[in-house]
């Protein structure tokens, strides 16, 4: 399948901003536009009619459009109300179930443009403080646009390099949630629409400077993860790559469990339970170590899943009874 027709499979996503106002006031929004609400099931990209609208099967605050719909003229859009997010992205903030109260205290250590960053805000309510930290300074200037058009009263953005964050600050030591979603290869896209993409893809590289390219990500992933386990409150870290290379995906996720960081801080994989049953795509079984642990990663494959290519995983700590069993 080319990458055309894969990315003509993908409806247009509209993540609602459930901190402006309700799905149920974004369907009547659009059903007094001209568009009809269709069963999730009975809503198909193909159809000829362009004005048929659905809400998502598996994602909350969730609308499917037909692809060709713009919404760059929408006033909604405009103003923030509603959010141009492809599916697959917003799993990842779904995982991680940030708690929605004034005490909670989240980090998104990787945030820009900054799609998840408002839909963990949107999540918590606009409640408490959720960090998000951007190493890029002109990323970061689109991360702090996004983030008031959006409304995000409860973020408090920093132009940093997350390594250099120090984990023993007081600042953090109620930090119970990190959003780990750092640079990768970007494999997964085959839709650019929703994605601000940092690099080009490999498409003209050779299978050795591919190899080569994705082991040095995948190095820093590792990093990114083993620095975000040693903040002492963090309960549950969800990290998440648009790529569909295994060496980015199970094989970070494979080493980070088996880290003396995770160790020694008692991290182990979220139950598949905690991550989304519904959704049917999990991990690669054979690229992972023990038995059971590709169950409780999510992978979404382009063409397939109308959406993006993506991979989420979970850790969690395992003195916490969602652990037990693994
Ligand atoms: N989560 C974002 C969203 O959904 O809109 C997309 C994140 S993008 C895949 C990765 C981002 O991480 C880039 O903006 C990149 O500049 C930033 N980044 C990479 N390494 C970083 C680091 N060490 N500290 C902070 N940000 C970093």
């Amino acid at each position: 399948q080319s990458g055309d027709s894969r990315a003509a499979s993908i409806p247009r996503y509209v993540r609602v901003n459930t901190t402006l106002w309700s799905v149920d006031e974004a369907i009547r929004h659009f059903g007094a536009k001209g568009f009809t609400l269709k069963d999730a099931d009975s809503f198909e990209v193909s159809s000829k009619s362009h004005k048929d609208f659905a809400k998502d099967k598996h994602i909350p605050a969730l609308l499917l459009f037909h692809p060709h719909v713009s919404f760059q003229d929408e006033e909604a859009y405009k103003i923030g109300k509603v959010i141009l997010q492809d599916k697959a992205s917003c799993f990842p903030a779904v995982v991680l179930n940030p708690p929605a109260s004034k005490n909670a205290v989240v980090i998104d250590a990787t945030a820009a443009p900054g799609n998840k960053t408002s839909h963990l805000s949107a999540l918590m309510g606009n409640l408490g403080v959720l960090f998000a930290f951007e190493r890029d300074r002109r990323r970061f200037s689109t991360l702090q646009k996004m983030l008031s058009k959006a409304k995000c009263k409860n973020v408090e953005s920093v132009n940093v390099d997350f390594l250099t964050v120090d984990p023993t600050d007081p600042k953090y030591s109620r930090v119970s949630h990190i959003l780990l979603d750092p640079s990768c290869s970007g494999s997964g896209i085959v839709n650019r629409l929703d994605y601000l993409v940092e690099s080009e893809q490999e498409a003209d590289s050779s299978v050795q400077e591919l190899e080569e390219r994705l082991n040095k990500l995948a190095g820093f992933q590792l990093m990114m993860i083993k620095h975000a386990m040693k903040f002492p409150s963090v309960q549950r870290i969800v990290y998440s790559t648009c790529s569909i290379h295994t060496i980015e995906d199970e094989h970070v996720v494979r080493a980070a469990l088996e880290s003396s960081e995770a160790r020694t801080a008692n991290f182990v994989l979220a139950l598949p339970s905690e991550v989304l049953p519904e959704w049917k795509r999990r991990g690669l079984e054979g690229e992972m170590n023990e038995p059971g642990h590709a169950a409780s990663l999510i992978r979404c494959l382009p063409g397939e899943d109308a959406t993006n290519g993506f991979f989420v995983s979970c850790f969690v700590r395992g003195s916490s009874s969602s652990s037990k069993g693994l």
